[in-house]
């Protein structure tokens, strides 16, 4: 007599790798990663992200500005926030589908009046952006990227320390030698923002009147003004962002796991863009938002906060159905929220509930609720919701699981869903399982990029 069947009832979530084993998979998978550790190898600033978003969209056929005679556009606010829409069949009125993430990531912005020259060594004074574990951006390779506004109105991009060769810049961090008073203190007191201050040159300027003062600062400065023509005023007006420095790469002997900075959230905003560009059009609208300033609490003119979404709506509606009632179109949206989850460290188990917590490899990590210790300031999404979205990638034989950031009374975070929500959209937090999450090399899984971004592209056509 055959063996009593395992019990049917049960769930158990399923490991991407076993799904996509056939070669055809591997492949796509292959030649999707490539592109997106070339995508984040290069694109460390919400601009430049904003900007090659732009770039691939004008590729695939989007134009700027919404037109009744265009059936694919995009807006764009600032360069650092980008809205791409492509009409649907159905009316406006039944709602659209929205994909939402962010370009921002946690890095060290130099300061307004950065540049210090202190014993033979010119730095740079920085304030550092959204949560970083401070110890971690010490003593490791830095570049520098972002812009200079000129008084004249000219705006001045600019990337030091990625070509190969070129010197990159650093934080520097104490020898042990020296340590032992700091290494007495909590982390939380060991290291201090007003320290973290990049070493920028070292050899004097020559040809400089006063000889003596300031003239490691005075050799950067002219160094700064030959390649870009600005002055010390100019950097009043400027963003400049340290952020780790070089391309992103393959992690493990197998290669089956992808290292670089600012995985949060641009593998949301890759995933959701190739799944964007890629999809036909179909019954509802689809749409793409990439936002800004999530990892400050999505405040400002260009974060999840502002109304930007709603003025690219509004014109939407105006552009292709100037009848639809603008309330009645979002209440009837389904959004998801691409934000990367917290994937479980074998190192630190104990921090979760274990089978409540995301795993690499296991898929896209659905979130129903976000929020800290009683699920305050939270997005919660409707069962009916989650109901729906289960059914759309399980149709689409596409894996998933479902997690909540860390034990309940240790975890806590938020993401743009609860801005979505506000509006009246149905909306629920869905990306890949990341691991080191905030820090300088964060890691991803292949097959979750792969799955994450098949599940993004049958969320648009469902
Ligand atoms: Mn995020
Ligand atoms: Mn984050």
């Amino acid at each position: 007599m055959a063996e009593p069947e395992k019990n049917k009832l049960e769930y158990s979530p399923k490991n991407c790798w076993e799904v996509y084993n056939e070669p055809e998979h591997i492949q796509s998978m292959d030649q999707l990663a490539e592109r997106y550790l070339d995508f984040l190898g290069k694109n460390k600033t919400e601009r430049e992200v904003v900007a090659y978003a732009l770039e691939r969209a004008k590729q695939a056929g989007f134009v700027e500005g919404f037109q009744s005679g265009a059936d694919k556009c995009f807006q764009v606010l600032r360069g650092k926030t980008a809205f791409l829409a492509r009409r649907g069949r159905c009316s406006l009125e039944q709602g659209f589908r929205l994909l939402a993430a962010h370009g921002d990531a946690p890095r060290l912005d130099l300061k307004q009046r950065p540049l210090t020259d202190d014993l033979a060594l010119c730095q740079a004074k920085t304030h550092y952006y959204g949560g970083i574990r401070k110890y971690q951006w010490l003593a490791r390779p830095l570049a520098i990227h972002g812009v200079v506004a000129l008084k004249s109105g000219r705006v001045i991009p600019v990337v030091l320390g990625e070509a190969p060769g070129e010197p990159v810049f650093s934080v520097i961090d104490l020898l042990p030698h020296l340590a032992a008073k700091q290494n007495e203190k909590k982390l939380s007191d060991a290291f201090e923002g007003e320290k973290l201050t990049l070493v920028m040159g070292h050899r004097p300027e020559q040809n400089t009147e006063g000889k003596g003062r300031n003239l490691a600062k005075a050799r950067v400065l002219s160094i700064l003004n030959q390649k870009y023509g600005i002055d010390e005023e100019d950097l009043y007006s400027a963003e400049l962002e340290a952020v780790p420095a070089g391309p992103a790469v393959p992690v493990g002997l197998d290669g089956s796991l992808l290292g670089g900075y600012g995985q949060d959230d641009r593998i949301c905003v890759f995933c959701g863009l190739e799944a964007m560009l890629e999809s036909p059009a179909a019954e509802f609208t689809q749409c793409l938002i990439i936002w800004d300033k999530e990892e400050t609490g999505s405040e400002g003119a260009t974060g999840a906060g502002s109304r930007f979404l709603e003025y690219c709506l509004n014109d939407m509606i105006r552009a292709w159905e100037p009848q639809v009632l603008f309330s009645r179109m979002i209440t009837s949206a389904k959004a998801l929220s691409g934000d990367v989850h917290a994937a479980m460290d074998p190192d630190y188990q104990d921090l979760h509930d274990k089978q409540n917590a995301a795993l690499v490899g296991y898929g896209p990590c659905f979130c129903k609720f976000t929020g800290h210790r009683g699920k305050y300031a939270a997005n919660d999404a409707d069962a009916e919701y989650v109901a729906w979205v289960r059914q759309v990638l399980d149709k689409a034989g596409i894996p998933w699981q479902m997690a909540e950031l860390g034990k309940v009374d240790l975890g806590g975070g938020g993401t743009v869903a609860k801005f979505l929500a506000s509006q009246g959209m149905e909306v629920i937090d869905c990306g890949p399982a990341v691991l080191s999450m905030h820090s300088p090399f964060e890691i991803s899984s292949k097959v979750d990029l792969y799955a994450t971004t098949l599940a993004y592209k049958a969320f648009l056509i469902s």
